[in-house]
């Protein structure tokens, strides 16, 4: 009966988390789509708690520290250090993984394997043979090393603990697929012989290769591309779960966890396609290894003032809003707001131009408008943007680089060819607000900047709306 009730919450749990991901798709539905995984947690966390024999202190005191860990890290971590968060809490969702396999392990040896298929088919009513379980046992521990080892990295480099510059070595390659391979040989040898020695030995050798394969993986991939990293460490994540789930024959976890693996490759693939760039090409180029070379830009960039650019805007019949990575680091997105608010007020038509990887996170941009109070009407994409930027009087591009770089469309031998961009250039007038000449995230010269159409407004992108705003108030 207790089973039963048990897998009845589970399948209850699985629904609401389908359900929060899908809500999760629009701006509008996202928060109440969080809230519904949230509640789908609990409810499976509550029918774990009814397993019998469970050791309720360690239970309670593990939900305490980790929640209270878990708390103090989210209320106190900048907007844009979300991803380095993400990364860690990935990191530690790999690292349970490999205990949940490890503690298995030991369980397996300690009862011998024929009792421990006897406990697991009377828990869960499924009857499994021993190698399967020593094949999950291995995948779990070689997944969920891999992701935790990779995430630290990942954290190191997003954070600067580490160089974010790729560390290539000679031979590096070959070193990766020898210890991918050693790994799977050290499955085939625990499931070959569930209960003996050679089993022990490569299972321990198995957590070593599986640590190291993390690092070696993580370390030649240059910083700027930690998110996509952290994006497929999280589907990793996810699949190692998935993996422990099958282990301890739980179906939530396996839900769960394919749940995780599968959006997070989804993203993944979303995140290179707005790059133009392949999974493989982000994981084994080193890109970010080499200064690019970049085409030669003519003309020169011209600088404005906030006076000169009130001016302009306040004769503007319509205005687009472009945000970048520079946005985020100025915080200037509630300062934004409001210009636009007064622009609007002044009878311009204000749209925000939203490029799918601008920023250093998926919707980073829209995260950052979202916390500002910007209308989701006024949001458009590049798509619904680009075929009319052509009409628009002004396009404010606020720390945006690489998203508005005209190479991606005509410089065949730039690294960032055929990445669709926001065409800025194509505006009548462009104001770009940056601090100075800094590069953007892939290190390229960018034409817009230098183009007859362009007025720079250098300075911290707060401070100089703050300016704009200040000229219209006087
Ligand atoms: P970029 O990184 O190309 O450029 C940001 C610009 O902001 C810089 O040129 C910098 O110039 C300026 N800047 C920095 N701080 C400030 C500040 N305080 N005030 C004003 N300006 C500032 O950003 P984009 O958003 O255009 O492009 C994102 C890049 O990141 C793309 O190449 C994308 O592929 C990559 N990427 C994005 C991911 C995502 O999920 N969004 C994931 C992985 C990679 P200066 O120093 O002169 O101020």
């Amino acid at each position: 009966m207790n089973a039963v009730l048990i897998n009845l919450l589970y399948i209850a749990s699985s629904i609401l988390f389908i359900f929060g991901i899908k809500m999760l798709g629009s701006a509008d539905t996202a928060r109440r789509g969080n809230r519904l995984s949230s509640i789908g947690m609990l409810v499976a966390v509550v029918a774990t708690l009814m397993y019998l024999g469970l050791d309720w202190g360690m239970v309670v005191g593990g939900i305490a520290l980790g929640a209270i860990i878990g708390a103090v890290a989210s209320i106190r971590v900048k907007m844009t250090g979300m991803p380095e968060l993400v990364a860690l809490f990935n990191g530690v969702g790999g690292l349970a993984s490999l205990f949940v396999g490890a503690a298995e392990y030991v369980k397996l040896r300690d009862n011998g394997t024929a009792e421990y298929l006897v406990q697991l088919q009377a828990q869960s009513g499924v009857v499994v043979p021993g190698w399967f379980v020593m094949v999950a046992i291995g995948l779990t521990v070689l997944i969920g090393g891999v992701t935790f080892t990779g995430s630290l990295v990942a954290y190191g480099k997003l954070s600067g603990k580490l160089s974010g510059t790729p560390t290539l070595f000679p031979g590096q390659k070959a070193l990766s697929f020898l210890v991918t391979a050693a790994a799977l040989v050290g499955i085939v040898l625990m499931s070959l012989g569930t209960d003996n020695q050679t089993a022990f030995v490569a299972g321990l050798i198995l957590v070593v290769l599986a640590l190291a394969l993390g690092i070696l993986m993580t370390l030649p991939i240059g910083g700027g591309d930690m998110p996509v990293v952290i994006s497929l460490l999280n589907s990793l994540s996810g699949v190692a779960a998935s993996m422990a789930g099958f282990i301890i024959l739980n179906n939530v976890l396996v839900v769960a966890g394919c749940l995780v693996g599968a959006s997070g490759i989804i993203l993944t693939m979303i995140m290179c396609k707005s790059m133009n760039r392949t999974i493989a090409n982000v994981l084994f180029s080193g890109f970010g290894a080499t200064t690019q070379a970049a085409g030669e830009v003519q003309g020169e960039m011209k600088a404005s003032s906030a006076e000169d650019a009130f001016y302009v805007l306040e004769a503007a019949q319509s205005v687009v809003f472009i945000p970048g990575y520079g946005m985020a680091v100025a915080q200037a997105q509630h300062v934004v707001k409001e210009l636009a608010g007064i622009l609007e007020n002044n009878g311009a038509e204000v749209r925000f131009a939203i490029h799918p990887v601008a920023g250093r996170m998926p919707g980073h941009m829209n995260v950052l408008l979202a916390e500002a109070d910007v209308p989701f009407e006024q949001l458009c994409e590049m798509d619904q943007v680009n075929p009319i930027i052509g009409t628009v009087d002004v396009a404010i591009v606020i720390g945006a680089n690489d998203v508005v770089n005209p190479a991606a469309l005509n410089d065949p031998g730039s690294p960032i060819y055929g990445m669709p961009i926001i065409n800025a250039h194509e505006a009548k007038t462009v104001y770009c607000l940056k601090r100075g000449k800094g590069a953007g995230f892939s290190g390229l010269e960018n034409a817009l900047f230098f183009g007859e159409n362009t007025r720079m407004l250098y300075g911290d992108a707060k401070a100089t709306v703050t300016a704009v705003v200040a000229q219209f108030g006087k």
